[in-house]
């Protein structure tokens, strides 16, 4: 990249960072959440390894760093950036992404596959971030395990019960959120990448992706995201987000070059 392209995008970001100062961040808003954050940590590895030891995680050490890369950078500016996160990618022509407690993200290759640049996967990384950060999976978990059998998951107890809880907890993790979460992942995603230096256009492309796919197999998308809200309603959420964001964003790049080499490897 040339110097004054860098000094742009350094003043751009810095109204960016500002305006996104200005808002009430996922992680400003209060709720009660009993689990602390090492517990959540605790609570997000014994998940990572139940479904580390169940799927199969890519092991292609080029594309792991790629992601990472991707996913370290967007983590670094959103609300939680003292978590560290893991970024993983399952080996599985599944269309989906999904986040546990703690920052650990997964990301299937049939995802992968279907995106045609390096902004679409920011969009979806900062979406599971999102999710992270406003603690909607651990939320969620609270309400359905219930705080006893999380803290006996996080505390590591190795009795069937505990064993249990985590697959059951993972198959809610799967499943997706609300609505309200859903737009909430949407918009604080949309920010953590554009502050990031992507093009928010890419949110928009990858959910018309999403909105192309759920056409031509309504089926197999129902099941996966059976909760998501309608894909025309986040759509025109981004967009009008977007719309409020300096109009300089439209000069952030889409890195699609860089995307397409990776991509190639998943042949
Ligand atoms: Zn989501």
């Amino acid at each position: 990249m040339h110097r004054p392209k860098i000094i742009i995008l350094i003043s751009l970001l810095s109204t960016l960072l500002l305006l996104f100062c200005a808002t009430t961040g996922p992680g400003g808003k209060k709720s009660l959440i009993l689990i602390s954050t090492k517990q959540e940590v605790s609570l997000g590895k014994e998940f990572a390894q139940e479904i580390d030891s169940t799927n199969p995680i890519s092991k292609d050490e080029i594309l792991n760093s790629y992601v990472n890369q991707v996913g370290q950078k967007i983590a670094k500016i959103s609300d939680r950036p003292d978590l560290k996160y893991h970024f993983s990618v399952i080996d599985t022509p599944i269309v989906n992404a999904f986040a546990c407690p703690g920052g650990f993200i997964y990301i299937y290759t049939g995802l992968l596959n279907i995106m045609d640049n390096e902004a679409q996967l920011a969009g979806v990384i900062a979406h599971e971030i999102s999710h992270i950060v406003a603690r909607h999976g651990i939320k969620r978990l609270q309400k359905v395990l219930g705080f006893q059998i999380l803290l006996s998951i996080a505390l590591g107890e190795s009795s069937q019960l505990t064993q249990n809880a985590i697959s059951a907890g993972v198959a809610i993790l799967l499943q997706g959120y609300s609505r309200e979460n859903e737009f909430e992942a949407d918009e604080f995603g949309t920010y953590y990448m554009t502050n990031s230096g992507y093009n928010p256009e890419g949110m928009v492309q990858l959910l018309e992706k999403l909105k192309k796919l759920s056409k031509s197999d309504p089926k197999f998308f129902e099941k996966l995201l059976a909760s998501h809200p309608p894909t025309d309603q986040r759509i025109k959420k981004v967009e009008n987000q977007i719309r409020a964001f300096d109009p300089k964003v439209e000069n952030l790049p889409f890195f699609a070059d860089n995307y397409q080499k990776i991509k190639d490897r998943l042949k």
